[in-house]
């Protein structure tokens, strides 16, 4: 492929299958990665943070426990990104904030450790909007990531990060986390797969908060069956975290080899009217229209449905989320984590020093929405911003509520548009909150969400086609996401990133500068 390394295109489950036949090593497959982050990522700037030691050390492990004979997880040996808002034992986190520059946790997040007890070695922390506010991961402390499809673009967001690595074939897989899109968004933007698991299907313990009610950590992938076997390894049960569900993983593997398979007959897809139309860019809706022709042409019945109330869901998230958020932004007073500042002038006391860490920690976007949530949790107010938008809530889930009994899954386009330039929308929030119109009322209501690559639009960007199914029926996303995927697949004679122009090439990158993603912006993808 253009030279690129075959080893690096391949799904995670073809390297998986490699690595299981001992044709190649986890130590190899590790090397191939970090080899590919050195080349590319000066451009990119996927990576915050990027570790060979840990990763090549947890890699000889793999092997060795191979070579010992143990039963290993299917994706064992199998090289991963983690999203910087994920706690790593001994191993910075900043969630994309400067207040959080120098934490170091004691303790790795639940998902960590799964990811690592399956023994899959953990190449670095991937860049994000800060505190997982944004759409565009511009909002990071430490420079924006870009999209690997063109340069001049953003990659989605606040997981951008974690997208732009596995869409550039830095890693094969990634953790990210999704409070209102922020996994599904992105992948649609970079024509990768990402998946928000229901509510309380993988452990939060270990993931910074930003709003406890909606955040949820899930997989990204170039491939579905690559996000379910991934979802596999992070779900589950866990005592830590008082809001995980005490019931086993859905067959989400199963389910998507069965839609590899072609086999969604009979299924019910229903249209959600609301997502869509005016607002939506042309050849999103019109990708979008292909794949219900697709869907329709295997065997699905496909049909209208109406969620009246998700006209009121981003103003309803845009209370519910920076209320949380203002609360659960509340630790980071000087005192226990992060960064510590001392006002210039003044006496020091416990007020003016917590004043002058976070106005020196916190970036423009975190403190507008603590402000924003401050103001709507305050007394006389509460009832008619918080109260009220709960009350919407409410009414969002008796939507999905009633769509299920027509409906198996529902289905809409990812995102409104395709990814668009850095700095375009960046002063103006209103605009850049829009782009979550559509992943949104999945967060509010708890259900399970997936983004696969629906096609090119007209600007040749990719799109991507969202998949929702009711709470705890996560494995129904990969069945119709498998046979998409399928399906257009054949059509394009492989997967979408094999369309990506120059992505599979080399050494485009070679002449950026290295550091924060600082190098020189080329139309195109440069990689
Ligand atoms: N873009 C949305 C926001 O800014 C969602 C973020 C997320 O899912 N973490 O809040």
């Amino acid at each position: 492929m253009n030279g690129m390394d075959e080893l690096l295109t391949a799904s995670a489950a073809e390297m998986a299958a490699l690595l299981a036949s001992r044709q190649i090593s986890s130590v190899e497959l590790t090397q191939a990665h970090l080899d590919r982050i050195a080349e590319v990522d000066c451009a990119v700037h996927a990576f915050l943070q990027t570790l060979p030691e840990v990763a090549l050390a947890e890699a000889r492990a793999a092997d060795a426990a191979r070579a010992a004979g143990e039963d290993l997880p299917e994706l064992a040996g199998v090289p991963i990104a983690v999203k910087d808002v994920l706690a790593t034992k001994g191993l910075r986190t900043t969630c994309g904030s400067k207040i959080l520059e120098n934490w170091i946790p004691a303790y790795d997040a639940t998902v960590v450790k799964k990811v690592r007890q399956a023994r899959l070695p953990v190449l670095g922390k991937t860049n994000m909007d800060e505190f997982a506010m944004g759409s565009s991961t511009e909002h990071s402390a430490y420079g924006p990531t870009r999209n690997p499809w063109d340069l001049a673009r953003v990659p989605g967001g606040s997981g951008g990060g974690s997208a732009a690595a596995v869409g550039a074939f830095e890693a094969p897989l990634a953790l990210g986390s999704d409070t209102g899109g922020s996994i599904r968004q992105p992948a649609a933007l970079t024509g990768t797969v990402g998946a928000k698991p229901t509510y309380g299907g993988v452990s939060r313990f270990g993931l910074v908060a930003m709003a406890s009610s909606l955040d949820q950590v899930g997989p990204v992938a170039r491939r579905v069956l690559d996000a379910a076997l991934l979802h596999a390894v992070i779900g589950g049960h866990d005592p830590k975290d008082q809001t995980s569900l005490n019931s086993p993983v859905p067959p989400v593997a199963a389910a998507a080899r069965q839609g590899l398979a072609g086999d969604i007959k009979g299924l019910r897809i229903g249209v959600v009217a609301e997502l869509g139309g005016r607002g939506y860019q042309p050849g999103v809706l019109d990708r979008f229209s292909e794949a219900l022709t697709i869907l329709e042409g295997l065997g699905a019945s496909v049909i209208p449905v109406s969620c009246p109330s998700f006209k009121f869901a981003l103003p309803a998230y845009y209370l519910i989320m920076p209320s949380e958020a203002s609360s659960n932004l509340a630790r980071f007073d000087a005192m226990r984590y992060g960064i510590r500042v001392e006002p210039a002038t003044g006496p020091i006391t416990v007020e003016t020093v917590m004043g002058a860490t976070r106005e020196a920690g916190f970036g423009d976007e975190v403190k507008r929405r603590i402000i924003l949530g401050t103001y709507a949790l305050s007394a006389g107010y509460y009832d008619a911003y918080y109260g009220n938008a709960q009350k919407v809530r409410t009414l969002i889930q008796q939507d999905f509520e009633n769509a299920w009994e027509d409906v198996d899954v529902l289905v809409s386009p990812t995102s409104p548009t395709t990814a668009f330039k850095l700095g375009e929308k960046l002063d103006d929030p209103l605009a850049m909150y829009l782009q979550d119109v559509a992943t949104i009322p999945v967060n509010l209501a708890g259900i399970p969400g997936i983004s696969v690559p629906g096609g090119l639009a007209e600007d040749g960007l990719p799109t991507g086609v969202q998949i929702l199914a009711p709470a705890r029926a996560d494995a129904f996303l990969y069945q119709v996401a498998g046979a998409l995927e399928a399906a257009l697949e054949a059509k394009w004679g492989g997967p979408l990133l094999d369309q990506a122009p120059g992505i599979l090439g080399q050494g485009g990158a070679a002449g950026a500068a290295p550091g924060t993603g600082g190098g020189p912006i080329s139309e195109g993808g440069v990689l």
